[in-house]
Parts: structure tokens; C-alpha cells; sequence
């Protein structure tokens, strides 16, 4: 089926949508992006994805395309048009397409930035046979920009780094600074040893995962501690189980990082209850 995307104020097949080629995303990875994920035809955690893509707005200097409540309603309308249950909204903002190529930011009153939508369809997203057998992690150096806290497009050191753990056998990475895990290539990276949750503090080093924030204030509805610290992979090797989150894994267990098991190389109760959990009460406050 020909999904109907949106492209500046149009809904397009998606054979027919076009961004010029001086766009600045296109030239200098100058955009950037949220993704929200879909369960039986509603979107999980809008207002979160809403909040943190203006302010990845505000720190680019760049100017929202229209309101918050506009992009709620196209978010909705392509929902429906491409009849989704379960999948996502992949939302993307440029700061437009000047004349030429030049470094120097556009002057915002004659250039629009550019809003470019599309759905992906994954049925039984939710009900995902990784999530019941875990994912196997590597470690890899963290050598991205410093900016991390802002959601731009500029994915290419996460997209080799998913390459490196597939030529090593493995489904994802978690990137090492200093030392420190910092989060996974397109994730948040968390271990449990009792019933503490350990995951790196917030900073400009991190995304600050909207379903990390979630699944953090379930863990300690659940009576679970959480710290929020710096943690290295020996550490999460040590532990009783880990996890990722995202938007589009929601909560995902590790069982194994570096090539050592944790609990026996089956997911953990506590990671596969914070699942469910989540699962449940995304379900319920979504719009
Ligand atoms: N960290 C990185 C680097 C990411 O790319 C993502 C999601 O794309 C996340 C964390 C998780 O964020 P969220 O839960 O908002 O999807």
C-alpha cells in the first residue's frame, strides 16, 4: 500500500512528496526529529514528544513550523489515512531550503522551515518476540557531538554503531565515554541489581528519553529505587538485568552486554513487569 505522508501543509503518497535538495537538513544534517509510537490506533506519550521537540526548536534557534495542537491534529490524520494500529509517526523539522548552500543560518522570515511526516506501520510492535528473549549489547566508544540533549538528525555515528553490533553478533551498542556509559545508539540505557535501577543523569550528554521519564516515575510508583549516576559496563555485567528504552521499544531486557550473560541469558522479572507496566498505562493515557 502507497503510505500518505505529509510535506508542508500536504498530504502526499509518499511517491509524490519532494524537499528541494538545498534543504538545510539534507546539506548539514540541520533538522531535527521525534518519534511517536502508535498502539491500537493512538499516540503513546504526545505531549512529552511535543514538549522536547520544542525545545530542541528553542536551542537550535530555529522556528516551530506551526502550533503544537497543528501537529497534533497531522499526527492524528495520517494515523488515520494509513489505518495504523501499531507502529509510529516519524515528525521532522528543518530550518527550510535557502537558495544556495552556506553555512550561515537563513534569515527565518524568508525562509519556512520544513515539516515532513510519515507513518511506519509495525504490528505487533508491542507484542515484539525480542522483548520475550532480550537483546545482546556491545560496547563501543561514544565519539558523537556534545550536544546530545538535542534531538537532531544527525544519525550517522548511532547508524555505525548498530552496524558494529550486527557484524559482532549482536542487536545493539551502548556507547562508553570517559569510562561511563552514556546510552545506547537510539536509546536509554539502564541495569537493576535488587531493587535499585541504576541509568545515567541527565545532561547534555544524553537524550533525555521521553520514555525514560515515564518508565522511571513507574519504577518508583512500583516502591523501586532509582539513581541516576554515572555506571560502567562492568558494572551492568555485575547485575541481576538490564534494559533499553524508546519510544519504539518501549521496555526492552538485555541479557547480554559485552559477551557475558546476565541472569542466565533470559530476561529478568523486573524488566519484563516495568514492561507491562509501561505498556498498560501508556495504553491508557493515550490520545
Ligand atoms: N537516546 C537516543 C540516542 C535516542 O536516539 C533515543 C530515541 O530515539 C532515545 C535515547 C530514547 O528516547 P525516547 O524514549 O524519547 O524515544
Amino acid at each position: 500500500m502507497t503510505r500518505t505522508v505529509y510535506v508542508n501543509g500536504d498530504y502526499l503518497p509518499e511517491t509524490e512528496a519532494k524537499v528541494s535538495i538545498f534543504d538545510r537538513a539534507f546539506l548539514m544534517g540541520d533538522g531535527v526529529y521525534e518519534v511517536t509510537s502508535v498502539l491500537g490506533g493512538k499516540l503513546i506519550d504526545f505531549a512529552g514528544h511535543a514538549k522536547r521537540l520544542q525545545r530542541s526548536l528553542d536551542e537550535l534557534d530555529m522556528p516551530a513550523p506551526c502550533t503544537m495542537d497543528e501537529l497534533l491534529e497531522i499526527h492524528r490524520e495520517l494515523v488515520k489515512i494509513n489505518e495504523i494500529d501499531e507502529g509510529m509517526v516519524y515528525l521532522q523539522v528543518t530550518r527550510g531550503a535557502p537558495d544556495d548552500r552556506d553555512f550561515v543560518f537563513p534569515d527565518p522570515e524568508t525562509v519556512k522551515p520544513t515539516l515532513v511526516l510519515f507513518t511506519q506501520s509495525k504490528p505487533g510492535l508491542a507484542d515484539s518476540p525480542a522483548a520475550k528473549k532480550g537483546i545482546k549489547v556491545i560496547s563501543i566508544e561514544d565519539v558523537r557531538w556534545g550536544r546530545r540533549d538535542i534531538k537532531t538528525v544527525q544519525l550517522l555515528y548511532p547508524s555505525m554503531g548498530k552496524m558494529m553490533a550486527k557484524k559482532a553478533g549482536a542487536d545493539d551498542a551502548w556507547m562508553v565515554e570517559d569510562g561511563f556509559v552514556t546510552e545506547g545508539t537510539s536509546n536509554n540505557a539502564y541495569f537493576i541489581k535488587g531493587n535499585k535501577i541504576v541509568t545515567r543523569a541527565l545532561s547534555n550528554d544524553i537524550l533525555h528519553g521521553i520514555t525514560r521519564a515515564a518508565v522511571l516515575r513507574f519504577a518508583r510508583e512500583a516502591q523501586m529505587e532509582v539513581e541516576e549516576r554515572n555506571f560502567t559496563i562492568e558494572e551492568a555485567q555485575q547485575a541481576d538485568e538490564a534494559f533499553i528504552t524508546s519510544a519504539s521499544t518501549f521496555v526492552m531486557p538485555v541479557v547480554e552486554i559485552d559477551g557475558v550473560s546476565l541472569g542466565g541469558g533470559t530476561p529478568g522479572p523486573r524488566a519484563a513487569r516495568l514492561r507491562e507496566i509501561y505498556l498498560d498505562e501508556s495504553r491508557k493515557a493515550a490520545i
